[in-house]
């Protein structure tokens, strides 16, 4: 754990206990502040009081003796409706900062050279796939890499800093909105999209969020920013004038004069009227599709910005182990190939592994969002036949009947397993792909989508050792 010495002798109040509020007020409290912790779920409240943390109620505590409140990201301060905790600290002109605030300090409070490097991403889509991959490059090329944020550990429960450690983060828009002192030697900005919009208002206020993590950075430091999208060639545009970091483009898809790009999978690094080959990404199974290779040429761009040895990098992308639920490899039965996607629980995030593959006998369907998977349409030519599941699958029957794409209600994911198992396998497709890719949530049936990708690995895996066992039976036989 960080201990927040910067914060000795002041009294912060922290609301939301979940797991990151409980480490921020242990944080805090070793560092010497007077905490005062809370959380509207008394269960929440009970579980960090036995874990040492100092709880009180706010809402009847003096706000003019608090100093800082540090409130969840996950908690509002303005729209949808601000949390009551955020009203009182706005009347008591209190400052609403959060954890990675806290750990910001504690590098800035260490003389320079003593402070670790930092690595912050952010974007719409890709942030914990680009964080773990520049985590994996980092302890591959044998540096002290901590990982977490927005992933994984909370940033405070991360292990303590010395000037050799490397802070991988992966940020969100609304951890940014409350980190003020956060400088970041390599800020990633993957992309940007239409999210969140409930919290932040509108695109402007979601992007202003979202460029926090360029704050503070001085000319030593660098920008990797993706440029596959209009809005990302516009934030670089701006970049470029405003101060003289080293800015680095990235693109997953076209050949750039400048920057790290991948070409038909292959990623280059062009800088200075030279093109250098950095890794053929096609060997790495982990990192299919186009998204896939920007989120490489993102994290190859940031680990050589901080002076990783380019060849070690490059080739410790294509050992990369990928994360699970996103287009992730479970199972082969004979020539099918199971891919689980679950983490696509909207039609945006389908779309990147829809348009990665052919012959895709694809599981979709769950608690659909408002644009169903109309918006899905030009991909269905790579897709054989789909399998619907919970809830969407009426809708999605007459989504894929106008585009006379065969298609089957199964109901459940079981179903629809053996159902796309058995036609991949009688199917003339040379390498076909069973996907669960459901561009739905999972409410319906699951608890979340981890739980429902977890149910197909399962029982892919079950069916796969049927089908070795059964072989073996018949070669004996
Ligand atoms: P995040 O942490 O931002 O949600 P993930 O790395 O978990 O991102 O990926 C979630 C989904 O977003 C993936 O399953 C994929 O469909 C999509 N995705 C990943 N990387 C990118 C990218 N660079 N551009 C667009 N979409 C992406």
């Amino acid at each position: 754990m960080i201990k927040a010495g910067t914060f000795k002798g002041k009294t912060i109040a922290v609301f939301g206990l979940g797991r990151s509020g409980i480490t921020a007020a242990l944080s805090l409290k070793a560092g010497g502040a007077t905490v005062l912790a809370w959380d509207d779920n008394p269960t929440s409240v009970d579980a960090a009081k036995d874990k040492g943390v100092p709880v009180e109620d706010l809402n009847k505590y003096n706000w003019d003796e608090i100093d800082e409140l540090v409130l969840s990201p996950g908690v509002p301060d303005n729209l949808p409706e601000p949390h009551w905790s955020a009203s009182l600290a706005k009347e008591h002109d209190v400052p609403i900062i959060c954890d990675i605030e806290i750990f910001a300090r504690e590098v800035m409070a260490r003389a320079e050279e003593n402070r670790p490097k930092i690595i912050a991403i952010t974007g719409t889509n890709g942030k914990s796939t680009t964080t773990s991959l520049i985590g994996h490059v980092l302890k591959a090329c044998g540096k002290d890499a901590q990982i977490g944020g927005n992933i994984g550990r909370g940033v405070l429960d991360l292990d303590s800093m010395h000037a050799g450690t490397y802070y991988v983060l992966e940020l969100s828009s609304y951890q940014l909105e409350r980190t003020n002192s956060l400088r970041a030697n390599a800020a990633v900005f993957l992309n940007l999209t239409p999210d969140h919009l409930e919290r932040h208002g509108d695109m402007d206020k979601y992007e202003a969020a979202k460029r926090r993590i360029f704050r503070n950075q001085i000319e030593a430091d660098t920008v990797v920013i993706g440029v596959d999208n209009s809005e990302g060639r516009r934030i670089c545009s701006e970049l470029k004038v405003s101060n003289g970091r080293r800015i680095i483009p990235i693109s997953g898809r076209k050949s750039l004069g400048h920057g790290v790009c991948a070409i038909k999978g292959k990623l280059y690094c062009a800088q200075n009227s030279s093109v250098h080959e950095v890794a053929d990404l096609k060997k790495a199974q982990a990192l299919e599709g186009v998204h896939n290779w920007q989120n490489a040429a993102a994290a190859y761009a940031a680990v050589s910005s901080l002076g990783i040895d380019p060849q070690a990098a490059g080739d410790a992308l294509l050992t990369f182990p990928g994360l699970a639920h996103r287009m992730e490899t479970v199972g082969q039965i004979v020539k099918v190939r199971f891919v689980n996607d679950s983490k696509a629980t909207n039609a945006d995030a389908a779309k990147q592994a829809l348009s990665s593959y052919e012959d895709i006998y694809w599981i979709a369907g769950g608690q659909a969002k408002s644009d169903g998977i109309d918006p899905l349409s030009p991909l269905f030519g790579n897709v054989r036949k789909s399998y619907l599941i919970g809830e969407a699958a009426p809708r999605f029957h007459k989504t894929l009947n106008k585009s006379k794409i065969e298609n089957k209600v199964s109901g459940t994911l079981e179903m629809a397993v053996l159902c796309a198992l058995r036609d991949a396998l009688n199917s003339d497709a040379k390498n076909p792909i069973v996907l669960l890719s459901p561009a739905c949530a999972s409410f319906d049936q699951y608890k979340n989508f981890e739980v429902r990708g977890d149910a197909f690995r399962e029982q892919v895996q079950n069916l796969a050792d049927m089908f070795v066992k059964e072989k073996r039976a018949g070669d004996a036989a």
